[in-house]
C-alpha cells in the first residue's frame, strides 16, 4: 500500500470546521492546521469582510439589506492558490489589506447579519469545500455550513485572554482601544 497515495485520498475531502467566540484564536489554529494537514485554509470571515468591503466601495448603505444582499449575491469571491497559499480575490482583485481596513471592520458585523448574506457566502462555502479538503473558521461552519464535516472544532479560551488576543490584533490594524472597554 502506498501509505502517502492513501493519505491523500483519505484527505482530499476533509473537512475540518473550527468555530468559537471572537479572539479564541480559531483563525491562526485553522490557518496552522491547514498548512500541517495539506489542506485549504478557508477564512469565512475574510469572505463576510470582503463583501462588505464592495458594499463600502459601491457607496452603499451597509444598513441598506436590499441592496447589501444584492451585493452578496453578484459579487466574484475566489479562492486563488498562488505561492501555495489560498488567496481571496473579489470581482478579480486580491483585497486581502483592504478587508481589514477599521471602516470595513466596523460595518461588517450588520453585514454579515443578513439572511441574504449568509446564504450567498455559505454557497460559496460549501462549492470552495466540494472541491478540495478544508480548514474553516468562523460562525457556524461546523452547524450551518458544513453539518456533516469529519472534524468539528469549538475553540474556546478565558476572556481575558481573548481581550489581550482581539487588542493585540487591533493595534496590529493601527487601531487602540481600551483593554476594559474590549473585555466588555
Ligand atoms: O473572523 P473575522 O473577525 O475576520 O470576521 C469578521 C466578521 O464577520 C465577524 O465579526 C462576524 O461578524 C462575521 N462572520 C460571520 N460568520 C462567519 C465568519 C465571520 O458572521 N462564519
Amino acid at each position: 500500500m502506498n501509505i502517502e497515495r492513501e493519505k491523500e485520498k483519505v484527505f482530499q475531502n476533509l473537512i475540518v470546521t473550527i468555530d468559537g467566540p471572537a479572539g479564541s484564536g480559531k483563525s491562526t489554529t485553522a490557518s496552522l492546521l491547514a498548512d500541517r494537514l495539506g489542506l485549504m485554509y478557508l477564512d469565512t470571515g475574510a469572505m463576510y469582510r470582503a463583501v462588505t468591503h464592495a458594499v463600502l466601495q459601491g457607496g452603499i448603505d451597509p444598513e441598506d439589506e436590499e441592496s447589501v444582499s444584492i451585493v452578496a449575491r453578484t459579487v466574484n469571491l475566489e479562492l486563488r492558490i498562488t505561492d501555495g497559499k489560498p488567496h481571496l480575490y473579489l470581482d478579480g482583485r486580491k483585497v486581502e489589506r483592504e478587508i481589514r481596513e477599521a471602516a470595513v471592520s466596523r460595518a461588517v458585523s450588520p453585514v454579515s447579519r443578513y439572511r441574504e448574506v449568509r446564504r450567498a457566502m455559505v454557497r460559496i462555502q460549501r462549492s470552495i469545500g466540494r472541491r478540495s479538503g478544508i480548514v474553516a473558521d468562523g460562525r457556524d461552519t461546523g452547524s450551518m455550513v458544513f453539518p456533516f464535516a469529519h472534524v468539528k472544532v469549538f475553540l474556546t479560551a478565558d476572556v481575558d485572554t481573548r481581550a489581550a488576543r482581539r487588542k493585540k490584533q487591533l493595534e496590529l490594524m493601527g487601531i487602540s482601544q481600551e483593554l476594559g472597554e474590549i473585555r466588555e
